[in-house]
Order: structure tokens, then C-alpha cells, then sequence
């Protein structure tokens, strides 16, 4: 069935029982999730950074010791947000403050816990609203073109951040943010920017100065904030979550455990992809990532598919008129094919690459020498999106670089443009070459 819609093959992921297409799975039967998640978390030192985050913090504590807040924290009232908050807060004594962006799609129940975490640790909490009109003109515009709409959500998060570190002079934003164990960020390895393709798909129906108040490049390509996400330094373990937040805090989620709580279309978004047999089916993305990450058994993920499953079969009459009044589509538009996004020409073709990497390598290049060289051909074009790289370390096949310029502080930068150096290392370089992407401790001089 699924074949016939997609008319490309299949294949399951043999470790988190994801379906992929067959170019995703290597020769052991694992997807290339799985196989990123195996080389960068399962060995992840985290006592060791544990205390790069100490340093990090003990960093920004001296930086605005004389402000009223040394951090901004990003707060959607969801149960990995309140578990960052009291890690930062109780835990690591920063003074966060707290912002939550209203990305339009707020529920009431993600209201009543912001209100109830802000009140239990005692933080400021600032909340940033946009003109809801003009948003939604944007939602609809980029619905309108993808079928999508989370990026837009991301951006107003995201811009809405950036603005209250530069409000507030406070440079240090950290996130809840679980990469490990969430992959509804799965992209194939293209390289593109978020910020420019967002500005293409919607520059032909919205003003300029509506959609550029949702762009950060410039500030985070003049180094203005840093963005930290707490679960690359703490291990992000659900069971541990849910114990501090019920025992500790007396949390109790509001009645709404192991659900996707802050979001009012997150239900029709599952709907949607359920009916259209998408691969990325968000009933099966947590499950497959707490089973990748071991923190559940096969059964258990059954179990849990299953309930989720049946969660995202059916949609209420009123939501569904609530999602098509919204982004002002009809019932037939959400049948219809998504088409691909455009995405920018590339400006050095792969098989280039390929041609002068093995040509350099019979010259007797070292392996450090390739990848210097792969990476300055693909230079100009990560320039153009205001970003670059440079590489810190090669040793026991580990290779640490450093992302620099606008793409430092992006919040895909991780999924989209290393995903795409890894590939063209692994392709034309050598398989096993791991690729991690370092902060620097203190990332930039103070002002
Ligand atoms: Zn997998």
C-alpha cells in the first residue's frame, strides 16, 4: 500500500523499526539515525560535559553578575521544558529568564503550565506575542506552498529568543531541546538554509517587513547570542525526567503524560501524515527514538505504536474546521500531493568534489588534507548562507569542527548543514569517519 503511494521501496530500520527509503538503511540493516545516534550518543562522556557545562555557566554568571538575568530559557510549559527549567534554575542556580514565544498554536493547557512551573520555581517569565493577524498570514501562505507549518512555529520561537537576548543583554540562550531522542528533524542530506528557503516560499504573498521580523541571521552572524542545548550536556532519560517531575516536583503534567501537549494542530499534523502514509509518522517517531536509545523494549514500543495509532486515525469535525478555517484551505487541498520545495542551486556539484578528492588522494593527499580540501570547495557555498566551518580535531576517527558565522546559533544547523558534511565525508572520504560539531566553551569575547 504504501509502496503504491510513494513508489519507492521500503525497508525497516532492524533497530528502531522505522520505515525508510532503502537509501537511508547501510549494509547492517540500520538507518542512518540509528547509525548517527550509535556513533554520537551511546558513548557520550556526560560527567565530562557535564563539566564543560559547568564552565560554560559559571561563564555567563560572571558575564551579567550584575544584571538581573545571566540567561534566557527557551519555555513551551511541555515536560522537557519544565525538567531544562529546573536543571538551570534549582539545579545549576543560573538566574533564566523564562520565554515562552506565542507561536499562535498555544493550548490552554500549555498556559496553565507555564503558569504553574513559572509560580513553583519563582522565575520571571516573559511571554512574546506577535501581531496574531500578521502570523497567521504567514502560516497560511507557508501552508499554503508545503502542507507544513512547524517551521514557521520554529522561527517565531526562535526570533522571539533572539530578541529578548538582545532586550535583555543577556547572550546565553538555552533550550530543551532533546536531539537524541527526537528525530521529527530528519532531513536528507541537503544543504540549505532554514531562514533562506522560509523566505522564499513565503516572500511572494508577505511584505517584507512582516516576514524579516522573524529572521535572526544577522544578529547570530554578528556573534549577538549563543545558543545552548541543555541535553547535549545532560543525558536525557525519560524515566529520570518523569521521576524528578512527580517526585521532586510534584508535577504531574497536567493530566496529559506522554502526549505532545503545546501545540493545537500537533493532532491534525499526525492526522495528516497518518492518512498520507508519510515515513515520518509522527505516531511512530517517539517510540522509535526511545527504542533506538534503549529506554524501552520491543514490546513496549508495539504497545505504544499501537496506542498511538489509533490516537492520529481520526480527526473531530472541529478541529479539522478549525485547521482549514486557519490556514485557509478546504478538505480537498489536504488530499492533495505535496509538492517539493526549491531549493537553492547548488554551487559546486558533488561529482566535482568526488573528481578532486580521488584525484588529490592518487597524488598521496593524508586523510586530513581531503577533508580540508572537501570542505574549501564547499566553502563559497556556505558562505552564501552567511555561514562557515573550520576543523578543530582529527584523532582516532573522530573529526571536530566548529561551526562559525550565521549558522553557529542556528537551530537546525545540526540537522541540516552536518548532516550534509557528513555525508560528503563518509561518501568520498571514509565511512567511518565520525563528525561532531563543538561549542567552544566560551564562545565569543564579551562586548
Ligand atoms: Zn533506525
Amino acid at each position: 500500500m504504501e509502496e503504491k503511494i510513494h513508489q519507492k521501496k521500503r525497508v525497516t530500520c532492524k533497530k528502531c523499526l522505522m520505515p525508510f527509503e532503502e537509501r537511508f538503511i547501510n549494509k547492517h540493516g540500520e538507518c542512518v539515525i540509528c547509525d548517527e545516534h550509535r556513533k554520537k550518543w551511546l558513548n557520550r562522556d556526560y560527567a565530562e560535559k557535564e563539566k564543560e557545562l559547568k564552565h560554560i555557566f559559571e561563564h555567563y554568571k560572571q558575564r551579567n553578575k550584575d544584571h538581573k538575568y545571566d540567561s534566557i530559557i527557551a519555555f513551551s510549559g511541555g515536560k522537557d521544558s519544565v525538567y531544562a527549567l529546573y536543571l538551570v534554575a534549582i539545579k545549576y542556580g543560573m538566574r533564566p529568564l523564562v520565554v515562552t514565544a506565542d507561536h499562535g498554536m498555544m493550548t490552554p493547557w500549555a498556559r496553565a503550565s507555564i503558569k504553574k512551573t513559572t509560580d513553583l520555581f519563582g522565575v520571571d517569565h516573559l511571554l512574546v506575542t506577535r501581531d496574531q493577524e500578521e502570523l497567521k498570514s504567514i502560516y497560511r501562505a507557508y501552508f499554503q506552498k508545503t502542507k507544513n507549518f512547524c517551521e514557521v512555529c520554529y522561527l517565531t520561537i526562535h526570533s522571539a529568543l533572539g530578541q529578548a537576548a538582545l532586550d535583555h543583554d543577556v547572550p546565553l540562550i538555552i533550550t530543551g531541546f532533546a536531539y537524541k531522542v527526537d528525530s521529527s528533524h530528519f532531513r536528507s542530506a541537503q544543504r540549505y538554509c532554514f531562514e533562506d528557503s522560509f523566505v522564499n516560499i513565503v516572500k511572494d504573498s508577505i511584505p517584507a517587513e512582516i516576514y524579516q521580523k522573524y529572521i535572526t541571521k544577522q544578529a547570530r552572524a554578528e556573534n549577538q547570542f549563543h545558543l545552548l542545548h541543555l541535553f547535549d550536556y545532560v543525558n536525557h532519560v525519560d524515566k529520570e525526567i518523569y521521576h524528578v517531575l512527580e517526585n521532586e516536583l510534584n508535577w504531574d503534567s497536567l493530566g496529559q503524560k506522554d502526549k505532545h501537549n503545546d501545540c493545537k494542530f500537533h493532532h491534525m499534523l499526525g492526522y495528516l501524515r497518518t492518512v498520507s502514509n508519510d515515513t515520518t509518522s509522527l505516531a511512530l517517531m517517539t517510540p522509535a527514538a526511545l527504542l533506538r536509545d534503549g529506554q524501552i523494549t520491543v514490546e513496549q514500543f508495539h504497545e505504544r505504536l499501537a496506542k498511538e495509532k489509533v490516537l492520529f486515525k481520526d480527526v473531530d469535525r472541529e478541529l479539522l474546521e478549525e485547521f482549514l478555517e486557519f490556514f485557509g484551505v478546504d478538505e480537498e487541498f489536504l488530499k492533495a500531493k505535496l509538492c517539493s520545495l526549491k531549493l537553492a542551486e547548488p554551487l559546486v556539484k558533488e561529482s566535482d568534489i568526488n573528481a578532486l578528492i580521488q584525484s588529490k588522494r592518487r597524488a598521496g593527499a593524508d586523510e586530513l588534507g581531503l577533508i580540508e580540501l572537501l570542505l574549501d570547495s564547499i566553502r563559497p557555498e556556505l558562505k552564501r548562507d552567511g555561514g562557515d566551518v573550520r576543523i578543530l580535531s582529527f584523532r582516532d576517527r573522530l573529526l571536530q569542527i566548529e561551526i562559525l558565522g550565521a549558522c553557529r546559533a542556528c537551530t537546525i544547523a545540526d540537522q541540516v548543514m552536518m548532516r550534509y558534511l557528513e555525508h560528503l565525508i563518509r561518501s568520498y572520504i571514509s565511512e567511518d569517519i565520525i563528525l561532531e560539531n563543538v561549542k567552544p566553551l566560551v564562545p565569543f569575547s564579551q562586548k
